[in-house]
């Protein structure tokens, strides 16, 4: 028998519930790889999972976690034996399939990772999709030209977990970066990321007017979407970039497509669930190398399954600062 926890839907009211359960392995979805789970986390996906579902999750009882890192129990795989250090990202695991928020979990092995060098499976929880999207956003800046000297770099939800792994990394590469946050508690933290700069969120949260502004983002990465995304587009440098990550703020554009016609702004679509193999090998690589273990430390606040239900809640009302570890064991 082994912990995980365990969503059920009242089929009358519609409502769900979680609770840590006891499961057993035959309880298990088929796969090829049997993993014995050792950190998981919480993003934004989780949250839904956890809770109302969002549309996300299609059968109960259900077990949510979009990420996990653990060592390989048994493997069908010729890519994984027992003993070896895995990590999963994406592939609508936790929603779909059962996820990583129990002891033991069982994929497909095409959708594992081996850990990368560099980092240990709590590193890698603390990193995340979260993390793992924050970079996959700086790399697509990067191939649309973003450079250090460029100027600023606007990231906004900068206190959610996306936005401070993309803080660190885009700070650590010496990049100047402005963070946009409704926290204005958070400011230290943002600074100890590496922002130079706080920009309050409601300076930037409104509906867009003129849709030129002053040329003032070389760059940025958007957790927020909605409105904000819509005015930071009108402030772009000549050609600079967005890449649009999420819609803690809302799923709607509401703007103009004079900033990509006049300006020649570029809006880059970041998804991390169904990225190649090699990209997110590649991803991986470039977490080890740029984002700084000492500020990865510093965004983490450690938890268990217990906690879920409450935390879950939490990121949905965007009240959680930074990054989650879930310690399953
Ligand atoms: P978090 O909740 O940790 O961070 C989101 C942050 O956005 C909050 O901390 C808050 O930052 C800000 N925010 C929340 N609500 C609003 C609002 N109404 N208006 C403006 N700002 C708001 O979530 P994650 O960082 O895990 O995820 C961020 C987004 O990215 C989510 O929408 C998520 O679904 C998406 N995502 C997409 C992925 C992809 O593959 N494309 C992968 C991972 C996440 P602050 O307090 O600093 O203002």
């Amino acid at each position: 028998m082994f912990k995980a926890l365990v969503v059920t839907k009242n089929e009358e009211t519609g409502k769900t519930a979680a609770s840590v359960d006891n499961l057993s392995l035959e309880d298990l979805p088929q796969g090829e790889v049997t993993v014995a789970v050792e950190y998981s986390t919480v993003n934004y996906k989780d949250g839904l999972c956890i809770g109302p579902g969002g549309g996300l999750v299609r059968h109960y009882p259900h077990v949510p976690g979009i990420d996990f890192a653990g060592t390989v129990e048994a493997s069908e795989d010729d890519r994984y034996k027992a003993g070896d250090k895995v990590v999963l990202t994406g592939w609508r695991v936790g929603e779909a399939h059962w996820g990583g928020y129990a002891q033991k979990a069982r994929v497909r092995a095409d959708w594992l990772v081996p850990l990368p060098e560099g980092l240990d499976t709590r590193q890698a929880m603390a990193v995340g999709t979260a993390g793992f999207t924050a970079m996959l956003a700086v790399m697509a800046l990067e191939d649309h030209g973003l450079a250090t000297g460029h100027g600023p770099v606007l990231v906004t939800g900068a206190a959610g977990g996306v936005g401070s792994v993309a803080t660190a990394i885009l700070a650590n590469l010496g990049h100047e970066v402005a963070g946009v946050t409704g926290r204005p508690e958070t400011g230290d933290y943002l600074t100890s990321l590496g922002a130079s700069r706080i920009v309050p969120r409601e300076e930037i949260n409104e509906t867009v007017k003129r849709p030129l502004e002053g040329e003032t983002w070389a760059g940025c990465v958007d957790a927020v979407g909605g409105a904000m995304l819509a005015r930071v587009l009108g402030q772009m440098k000549y050609g600079a970039s967005v890449a649009a990550v999420g819609l803690a703020g809302g799923a709607s554009l509401p703007g103009s497509v004079i900033p990509f016609l006049l300006r020649s702004v570029n809006l880059l679509g970041i998804d991390s669930v169904m990225q190649p193999y090699e990209r997110r090998l590649e991803a991986w690589r470039r977490i080890a190398r740029d984002l700084p273990m000492d500020k990865l430390d510093a965004m983490v606040q450690p938890a268990t399954l217990e906690d879920l239900p409450r935390l879950g809640a939490d990121i949905l009302k965007g009240q959680v600062k930074g990054r989650v570890v879930v310690d399953v064991n």
